[in-house]
C-alpha cells in the first residue's frame, strides 16, 4: 500500500508493450477502486485492467496470442491463483503479479506466501511510515483514527476504513 507496486507493474507492462509483446492486465472484481476497469495508481497513471471474479475466469480469458499476463492486487484472489500462475508460467507466458504480502494484521495475505515462494523473481517495495518516516512494510487499518481490531474481516475494499503505511514498530492491531 502506497509502496509503488502499481507504478512498478505499469512500468513492466510498458516495457513489454515497447518490446511489441502482447499484454493482458487483470484485476479481481473485488478491487472496487474504479468501476470502469481502469486501474488508477496513487500517482494517477491509468491503464485498462479486465475485472475477473475468480482465478478460473482469469485463466479462461487468456488469449493464445498473449505473451505477458499482469495481475493487479493479486492478494484478493484465492489460493487457486497459485496453480493458475504456475500453469501459465510453465506454458511459456511471462506472469507479473503485484500484491500486498501482509494483511492489516501484519499476517501473510491469502495466496501471497506461496506466490512469493514459487516466483522466479521477487521485488519487495516499501512505502514510508506515516508516523516515523522509516521504511514501511505494513498496512495500518484505521477506523475513525483508531487502529482496527484483529477480528475484522481481511478484505474490506469498499468500506470506509482508511489505510496508511506503517513500519513494524508503529503498526498497531487491537
Ligand atoms: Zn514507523
Amino acid at each position: 500500500m502506497f509502496s509503488g507496486k502499481t507504478e512498478e507493474l505499469i512500468r513492466l507492462v510498458r516495457r513489454s508493450l515497447y518490446a511489441r509483446r502482447k499484454v493482458q492486465v487483470f484485476k479481481h472484481a473485488l478491487d472496487t477502486r474504479s468501476e470502469t476497469g481502469e486501474v488508477k495508481s496513487h500517482n494517477g497513471l491509468l491503464y485498462e485492467a479486465a475485472a475477473v471474479s475468480s482465478s478460473e475466469e482469469l485463466f479462461e480469458r487468456i488469449h493464445h496470442t498473449t505473451d505477458v499476463i499482469a495481475i493487479e492486487e493479486v492478494q484478493f484472489f484465492d489460493e487457486r491463483v497459485v496453480e493458475v500462475c504456475r500453469r501459465l508460467a510453465d506454458g511459456g507466458y511471462d506472469v507479473i503479479a503485484a500484491g500486498l504480502d501482509m494483511d492489516f494484521r501484519g499476517q501473510p495475505f491469502g495466496p501471497m506466501p506461496r506466490l512469493l515462494a514459487e516466483a522466479d523473481d521477487v521485488l519487495k517495495l516499501h512505502a514510508i511510515c506515516a508516523r516515523c518516516g522509516r521504511d514501511a512494510s505494513r498496512s495500518q487499518r484505521l477506523i475513525d483514527g483508531e487502529s482496527a481490531p484483529a477480528s475484522a474481516p481481511t478484505i474490506l475494499v469498499a468500506a470506509e476504513e482508511k489505510y496508511e503505511a506503517r513500519c513494524r514498530h508503529c503498526h498497531e492491531v487491537r
